[in-house]
């Protein structure tokens, strides 16, 4: 029996609910979510909770921001002028690094953009939220050298 484990590439069907039960994502019914084990590419709450279980497994999962995508603690949202976003077209839920004023670089996420204004935020529009998944375990297989070597699924 093949059980997730590090070095594995698991294929999951899962729903992301907040705690009000409203659905934030979920997997397309016929496309399950693919991930290399143990190489960080899920949050760390979840493939923690993945680790052992096997193909045919439900579970429930209840993943702590700390565990997810991190406490809600930044200077919070901003908004910048669309005229500083050239030749990309910001939209909610896009994500891009950017340098700061001291050069260095920082991923944002945009939450909002009109035609003058982009509000972005360099926190995870998930942070701070208590992550609710339901998740069933579709396949598992041994990751080939070059997925371990890259740390993702080809
Ligand atoms: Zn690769």
């Amino acid at each position: 029996m093949t059980v997730v484990a590090a070095k594995r590439v698991v294929s999951i069907h899962y729903t992301l609910e907040n705690p009000e039960g409203e659905t934030i994502d979920a997997s397309d019914p016929g496309d399950p979510l693919r991930y290399l084990h143990g190489a960080g590419n899920i949050v760390p709450g979840l493939e923690r909770e993945l680790e052992g279980k096997k193909v045919g497994d439900e579970l429930e999962v209840v993943v702590k921001p700390a565990d997810g995508y991190g406490e809600a603690s930044g200077p919070g949202p901003q908004g910048l002028p669309r005229a500083a976003f050239e030749g990309v077209e910001p939209a909610a839920g896009m994500s891009f690094v950017a340098e700061d004023d001291d050069g260095n670089q920082i991923q944002l996420w945009v939450l909002d953009a009109d035609e003058e204004t982009v509000v972005v935020s360099a926190e995870h529009p998930l942070a701070g939220v208590t992550l609710h998944f339901s998740v069933k375990i579709e396949d598992v297989r041994d990751a080939t050298e070059e997925e371990v070597a890259h740390g993702h699924v080809h």
